[in-house]
């Protein structure tokens, strides 16, 4: 069996990394006081097509739909925000408002193009902010995304921010480029050519350097900016100053989502080669609204997991919890005996690996010692009858008998493991 293109497992030796990006991401929005929040994989299709908009690369060619036994049109969640803000509606969350800031971690599902740091199915880590409009909630947005990156050990990133103004003034703007770019129809790339008449905005981050040297001299967005989306964003840029978070104002970063206004942001490592991008965010005021909730201005981001492994793999040395100890038995009944022994093991903390096939003691050790532990315990119908365990150090090839009281001192003194174990349920 072959495993699905653009999908992949992820084994024991990685999993590991997985956690710390989790715990990290757990400590970090806790201390701002952000709660972590599930929702389900499988939505209402309609919910991402009325949200990211039908004119978006995502809801175009991406999604993973489908039709159910009930002739239901489900997808895939190809990304968080939207079902963040379906939940707020459905459960009513608006009203005591008591929580309305979520952190999530989970996949998501792109039919795109397979490469490194792109999959179809990846997973996001995000948060979202609902319920201010302010430029402060903008700034504690990426204030968490800065310390998430700072704890995993990733400084050398840039944060790109724009403001892509409130929805007239970027109507206004997209007939104003619509009208200059018409002139160099035939020389833009065919992606930028089809954006014309669905998408014009995303042609300014296209790829192409010609259609970028055609952009040169295009009409630049905050020039048809109001006062009150300047004002946000120059606050913002305020904020990120106060705070000592550089940043760089990129006038042609747009989001591909349509929900997006006022301030738009990404993060970008270069480490990563073409697939640059571990953070996209921005502020989404009128989403959940538009889904038939009351008028709640937010603010969000989501990172790439992926992308994150990418870069930290070689940043941290994770400590494994690896068992020291093998636990070899001899005859039915020393197997059903063998439960205060584990019993003890258990509520010390003490990782161990049970001899599961019914092979002879020399077979046992011989796996023990393959496996590179140091102790065997071993437990026949003596060990039993006599109440006490036969401890036999591998590496020096010792052995002697104790009492099933001084097993846990014996471990203690002996196991590099158990003092690795102390110090992570700390
Ligand atoms: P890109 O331009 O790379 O396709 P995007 O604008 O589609 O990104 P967003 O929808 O903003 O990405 O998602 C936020 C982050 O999720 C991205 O910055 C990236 O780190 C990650 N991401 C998006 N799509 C994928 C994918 N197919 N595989 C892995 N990570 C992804
Ligand atoms: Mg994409």
């Amino acid at each position: 069996m072959q495993i699905l293109r653009g999908t992949k497992d992820i084994l024991n030796d990685e999993i590991i990394f997985w956690r710390h990006i989790y715990d990290t991401a757990l400590k970090v929005c806790s201390l701002y006081n952000y709660h972590e929040i599930q929702t389900p994989i499988l939505e209402l299709t309609s919910l991402f097509t009325r949200s990211i908009g039908n004119d978006t690369d995502i809801v175009n060619k991406e999604m993973y739909s489908f039709t159910d036994q009930g002739q239901r049109n489900i997808t895939l969640r190809p990304e968080g925000t939207a079902s963040i803000a379906r939940s707020f509606i459905t459960n009513k969350l608006y009203i005591n408002n008591s929580s309305n800031k979520f952190w999530y971690l989970g996949p998501m599902f792109r039919y795109e193009r397979p490469q490194s740091g792109r999959q179809r199915q990846f997973h996001q880590l995000g948060v979202e902010c609902l319920g201010s409009a302010e430029p402060i909630a903008d700034a504690e947005v990426i204030r968490i995304a800065t310390k998430i990156l700072h704890q995993l050990k990733l400084t050398n990133y840039k944060l790109e921010i724009n403001s892509i103004g409130n929805l007239e003034e970027r109507q206004q703007y997209q007939l104003e480029l619509l009208m200059y770019l018409e002139k160099y129809k035939n020389d833009l790339d065919q992606d930028s050519q089809k954006r014309l008449e669905n998408n014009p905005l995303r042609i300014l981050d296209s790829k192409y350097a010609k259609t970028q040297e055609i952009l040169q001299q295009a009409p630049i967005l905050r020039m048809y900016l109001g006062k009150e989306s300047k004002h946000h964003f120059d606050t913002l840029c305020d904020y990120l100053n106060s705070m000592n978070i550089k940043y760089n104002i990129n006038e042609k970063l747009v989001r591909g989502l349509d929900y997006y206004n006022y301030t738009a942001f990404e993060i970008k490592c270069n480490e990563l080669g073409s697939q640059d991008t571990v953070c996209g965010g921005g502020r989404y005021d009128y989403l959940i609204k538009s889904l038939g909730g009351p008028d709640t201005a937010s603010v969000g981001w989501a990172m790439g997991i992926e992308r994150l492994l990418l870069i930290i793999n070689n940043r941290f040395q994770p400590i494994q919890i690896k068992p020291d100890i093998y636990i070899a038995t001899k005859g039915m009944e020393a197997k059903l005996n063998i439960w205060p022994t584990l019993n003890l093991l258990e509520e010390n903390n003490i990782p161990f690996e049970l001899d599961l096939q019914n092979n002879s003691f020399q077979k046992q050790l011989k796996r023990a010692n393959k496996l590179g532990l140091s102790i065997c315990l071993l437990i026949g119908e003596d060990e039993i009858r006599n109440n006490n365990i036969t401890i036999k150090y591998l590496k020096e090839r010792k052995q002697k008998i104790i009492s099933l009281n001084e097993l846990i001192q014996e471990i203690q003194k002996y196991s590099k493991t158990y003092q690795q174990t102390l110090t992570i349920h700390r």
